[in-house]
């Protein structure tokens, strides 16, 4: 079959592997028909993530046709059209059954703090991804969902990964009527949650990046209010001068180790801990809420980065929530979110590649170039 092949930071290519084959009475063969590009995936591409592999495939964002199952499957049958969340959970461990499918202790043999990912370095259990004509999908019977009737696969593939995460990234804010909520980052995942921001009540919705194109979309998409940092002096300033000197009631971080870059670029190689800096989403956000205030991050970081100024979290009485979204806990909520038209997933997809053309499409979404918000391959 094709898939992706990670070759090293910045070098992704489409070559010949073997099939995947079911390893365990509980895998399913899904043949994809979409796979997305998630910012997620960049950190990967740029390097930052320890024991990505060479010879690795990425892809967490998938949708497809079951083609085979293993003897103890019997959530999915062959030739179902699946939804296959991007967490990988066993269902039955301790954290599973607290909902948090995100930080299932079975699926990651490393027992590293982060659960299984499909396609994301064998810090999250080194399983292979989507981006390929066919992928393994470990615990069939817990993740994979069939498409309900009438859905477009467009929102079905959105519903794997970024509107759960902008979801939860709104919901971990614990937004009250009337808030004032701030959100970096005007990616897939930062749009969505300003969209969701709204369905909690939120009175003010604010997003800050410094791409353009990215925040005209975001206005459009979400009717938010919009800010491009590059034009401001200091975003903390710019969120105090909007309320009234107090700060944000709720932050979101929705951009992740990339904008540690500034620090990044004085450090060589990535074995070093990411230090503080105070240039990076995460430090706006802490110092940009209001006392008492909730920072939600979504925003992923390697396991060992260090960037949260603790002292300002201690003297202003913030509470940080932070996780990898729990895609099987919110989907039956936002599936119904998507019917009622409370959410247009399928809106962001602004690239559809063949999966033979990756690179460009890497490239091209890594760049910010030719306005893309959301690549999807088409095996
Ligand atoms: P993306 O790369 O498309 O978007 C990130 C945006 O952040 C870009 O538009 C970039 O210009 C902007 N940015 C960079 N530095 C900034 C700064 N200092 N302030 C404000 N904006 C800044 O990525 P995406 O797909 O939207 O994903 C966003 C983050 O969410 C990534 O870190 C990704 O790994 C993470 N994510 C988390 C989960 C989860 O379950 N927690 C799931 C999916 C994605
Ligand atoms: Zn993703």
């Amino acid at each position: 079959m094709l898939a992706m092949n990670y070759r090293g930071p910045k070098r992704v290519r489409v070559d010949k592997k073997p099939e995947p084959t079911i390893l365990h009475p509980e895998d399913a063969i899904v043949r994809v028909t979409r796979s997305c590009i998630c910012g997620s995936d960049l950190h990967l591409y740029n390097g930052l993530v320890p024991d990505t592999r060479v010879g690795s495939t990425f892809g967490h964002e998938f949708v497809g046709v079951v083609e085979e199952i293993g003897s103890d499957v019997t959530n999915v049958k062959v030739g179902d059209n699946v939804l296959v969340p991007f967490n990988i959970a066993c269902g039955k461990c301790a954290f599973c059954k607290q909902g948090l499918f995100g930080n299932c202790h079975e699926a990651n043999s490393q027992a590293t703090a982060v659960g299984g990912i499909f396609g994301y370095s064998h810090t999250a259990g080194g399983y292979d991804g989507g981006q390929a004509e066919y992928v393994r999908v470990p615990y069939a019977n817990v993740g994979p969902t069939v498409i309900p009737e009438g859905m477009d696969p467009d929102d079905a593939v959105l519903l794997t990964d970024v509107v759960p995460t902008g979801y939860q990234a709104a919901e971990m804010g614990g937004i009250q009527k009337g808030d004032t909520v701030v959100i970096f980052g005007a990616g897939p995942i930062g749009i969505m949650a300003a969209k969701c921001s709204w369905l909690f009540g939120a009175g003010r919705v604010i997003v800050i990046d410094h791409i353009e194109y990215r925040l005209e979309f975001a206005k459009n998409y979400a009717q938010c209010e919009v800010y491009n940092f590059k034009s401001m002096d200091d975003p903390v300033l710019f969120i105090k001068k909007e309320t009234d000197w107090m700060g944000a009631d709720v932050c979101i971080d929705a951009v992740g180790a990339e904008a540690a870059g500034d620090v990044m670029q004085t450090i060589t190689g990535r074995k070093l801990l990411l230090q503080a800096g105070s240039a990076t989403a995460l430090h706006w956000a802490i110092n940009g809420v209001k006392k008492g205030g909730i920072v939600s991050i979504v925003g992923v970081y390697g396991p060992t980065d260090n960037l949260v100024p603790i002292g300002n979290v201690v003297n202003k009485g913030i509470t940080i929530r932070a996780n990898q979204a729990s895609v099987k806990r919110l989907l039956p909520k936002l599936i119904k979110h998507v019917q009622d038209g409370l959410i247009d997933p399928k809106a962001l997809i602004t690239h559809r590649v063949p999966l033979e053309e990756i690179a460009d499409a890497y490239h091209i979404f890594s760049e910010k170039l030719d306005n893309c918000i959301k690549p999807v391959l088409i095996p």
